[in-house]
């Protein structure tokens, strides 16, 4: 349960956190594009199971594994699609939380 929460409060209440605190006057926009670095588990539509609790997404789907982070992190770094890459890598941020839930839960 607290492993869903942080997932989840990640994925929401980070872009929210983030487009209040850093851009005061386009925040909203800023959060609706923050948000939609959700979008990025599309990827698990192609997945058998689409859906698997038990399962780490960071290297496994297309869109989360290691030369996407790269593209996300050239992304971020370059100034007029910074906040593309911060979405996405607030995405796979919280991803990863998940994925270290699992491992200790497995151990
Ligand atoms: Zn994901």
């Amino acid at each position: 349960m607290l492993r869903f929460l942080l997932h989840y409060g990640i994925h929401i209440l980070v872009p929210i956190a983030v487009g209040l605190l850093f851009y005061k006057d386009k925040k909203i926009w800023i959060i609706l594009i923050l948000l939609s670095g959700i979008l990025i588990d599309i990827d698990h539509l192609i997945a058998n199971p689409i859906f698997d609790p038990g399962r780490c997404s960071i290297n496994f789907h297309p869109l989360h594994s290691s030369w996407a982070i790269v593209i996300y992190i050239l992304l971020f770094l370059y100034k007029y699609t910074r906040i593309i890459g911060l979405a996405l890598l607030i995405h796979i941020f919280a991803d990863s939380i998940d994925c270290y839930f699992l491992l200790s839960e497995a151990n």
